[in-house]
């Protein structure tokens, strides 16, 4: 692999156009095509499926394409969002290798706010690699790196050897656009030990291959050297043949350090067609043979360069491949320099010039769409989340409102049920606080329920959840608690709001409250019922005279 963007294509993402996928590895249409939604084995077969979909080698994504769609739509009908989103960044990185960019980086944006929301570790780290990916092809190589540092840090120990090392190697590639050589080659070190340990052989190679091109990029001659030879004991030693992009990294250095027919040896059987099976890329073919054109002039076969050039030529015209093309042009100005065709070489370098240019300038267009996609869509995401967080709030006390804990009591029952833990909730209702309304104002009043909210957001210490039900009644869900913690923590509160220093506000007219509470044990309840069961309790307080606590009887 020879650019910047090729070493990051490998670790995932580039357009790779004449991929023959005809070789798939592992039939996964046929796997999923055996899933029904009915099978209770079906999310578990699924997982089992996108696990080994995700290991796919780059160079075989094509495979991917279809069955990550169906993957999706049988993960909607299991009820499972977590596999849905998998399936959906498999997606998201196919699209980023067929270069929809834009569109790539808003599904891994969207599959990373789901991970963050519901705490899925494992999604936040693959959705923070795609992006990094993203943020690599558009340019950005601060915000690369920013989404290569998470995708390390949020990996957990579970997770396969094959995937930290992916990982490792996509921050290692940011590092390197970051300036930061050696923290990249610590890094790539460790992918690569990862890689070879989990016996991805194809990994392995892959990260070989970028570091080696890395040193080669940063003028390293000696560890370029020493890393070629690794790749060459990789091939002698596991019997995996390189790959023509590999090959070709291995001719650049040995033309760096000046070897020019060793170099044309190494790209011989890409060139003799006697490897096609090596040109997994369809750009492969016109980047050998233009540096092979560069390898026969420097060694001074003038005639044989322009054969190897007419032929990249003629590869590029063929597979529209315009960016290879303009730099066959700038090989051929230095071929005509060197043959003394001053002319020729002064107008074929004036092409290459107006082609590189205008490619740039689409290229800088297209990020820049692609970009602004990401950011509108980032921001449309922080707004509905605002509007959904708004509309589970109380807008006089900031407390959540009855909407939000409908839902949230319904989840919280669900969960003690399942783990067979208790659930506390308490009804908390002012005493005479028409009094307050009436004897000083409705202003006065709100002060009031501002206040008390706050100190009942205080006693929802934990996983507790403060609520204004509405009126002057709140709520104080307590999971995991039981009846006699539940009781005490109610005292707690209802003597802090008789105790709290309501002179400010009142003058001297008291506030206290009247509390009901309730618990189950194993969840046998319902949101509706729990409620209804702490009111009782609520309406008993309010019977014995008020400012007291009622729990259930025992
Ligand atoms: P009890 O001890 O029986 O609960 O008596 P109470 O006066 O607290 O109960 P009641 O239900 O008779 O009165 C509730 C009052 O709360 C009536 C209403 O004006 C007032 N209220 C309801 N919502 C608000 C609000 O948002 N702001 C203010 N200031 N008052 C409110
Ligand atoms: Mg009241
Ligand atoms: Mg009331």
């Amino acid at each position: 692999m020879d650019t910047v963007s090729g070493t990051v294509a490998e670790a995932g993402g580039l357009p790779v156009p004449g991929v023959d996928d005809s070789a798939a590895p592992i039939g996964f249409a046929d796997a999923l095509a055996a899933l029904s939604a009915s099978n209770p084995e079906a999310g578990a077969r699924l997982a089992a499926v996108l696990d080994a979909m995700e290991m796919v080698p780059a160079a075989d994504f094509r495979t991917v394409v279809l069955p990550a769609d169906r993957a999706e739509r049988l993960a909607v009908e299991l009820g499972r969002p977590d596999l849905q989103m998998r399936a959906r960044l498999i997606r998201a990185d196919v699209l980023l290798r067929e270069g929809d960019t834009a569109e790539s980086g808003r599904m891994a944006q969207q599959v990373n706010a789901w991970a963050d929301e519901h705490g899925n570790a494992y999604l936040l780290a693959r959705s923070h690699h795609l992006l990094s990916v993203f943020f690599h092809h558009v340019g950005d190589v601060a915000d690369a790196l920013a989404h290569g540092v998470q995708c390390v840090a949020k990996i957990g120990d579970e997770v396969p050897a094959r995937i930290r090392a992916r990982h490792l190697s996509t921050l290692a590639i940011a590092l390197h656009q970051n300036d930061s050589s050696d923290e990249a080659r610590r890094r790539f070190q460790e992918a690569l030990d990862l890689a070879t340990a989990a016996g991805d052989l194809e990994l392995a190679l892959q990260v070989l291959n970028n570091m080696a091109y890395t040193a080669y990029q940063t003028d390293n001659g000696e560890d370029a050297e020493t890393l070629i030879d690794e790749m060459r004991a990789f091939e002698t030693r596991y019997g995996v043949p390189l790959r023509a992009h590999y090959l070709d990294t291995i001719a650049r250095i040995e033309m760096m350090r000046g070897r020019y027919a060793a170099a044309e040896e190494t790209l011989r059987p890409v060139l003799d067609g006697s490897a096609a099976h090596l040109l997994t890329e369809g750009n492969a073919l016109a980047e050998c043979l233009r540096t092979v054109a560069e390898a026969k002039r420097l060694r001074g076969d003038l005639t044989g360069a322009q054969a190897t050039l007419d032929r990249a030529a003629q590869v590029c015209e063929e597979r529209g491949l315009a960016s290879y093309r303009a730099r066959v042009r700038e090989e051929q100005a230095q071929l005509f320099a060197v043959s003394g065709r001053y002319r020729e070489a002064y107008e074929e370098h004036r092409r290459f010039h107006a082609e590189t240019q205008a490619l740039q300038s689409a290229q800088r267009e297209a990020r820049a769409r692609a970009l602004q996609a990401f950011y509108e869509a980032e921001e449309a995401r922080r707004e509905s989340v605002r509007f959904r967080e708004m509309a589970q709030r109380d807008a006089l006390t900031g407390l959540h409102n009855r909407r939000f804990v409908d839902e949230r009591l319904a989840t919280l029952i669900e969960r003690a049920a399942e783990y067979g833990t208790p659930l506390s909730a308490a009804l908390i209702d002012l005493d005479h606080f028409k009094r307050i309304n009436d004897t000083l104002s409705h202003a006065t009043g709100d002060v009031v329920l501002q206040q008390v909210a706050g100190l009942i957001a205080e006693a929802a210490t934990g996983a507790g959840v403060a609520a204004r039900l509405g009126g002057e009644e709140f709520v104080l869900i307590l999971p995991d608690t039981g009846a006699d913690e539940a009781a005490r923590r109610c005292e707690q509160l209802r003597q802090a709001i008789s105790g709290h220093d309501w002179w400010p506000v009142t003058g001297g007219i008291p506030v206290a409250t009247s509390i009901g509470v309730t618990t189950v044990t194993g969840g046998r309840s319902t949101p509706s019922a729990l409620l209804a069961h702490a009111d009782r309790n609520l309406y008993a307080a309010k019977r014995a005279g008020r400012n007291r606590v009622v729990a259930d009887a025992v």
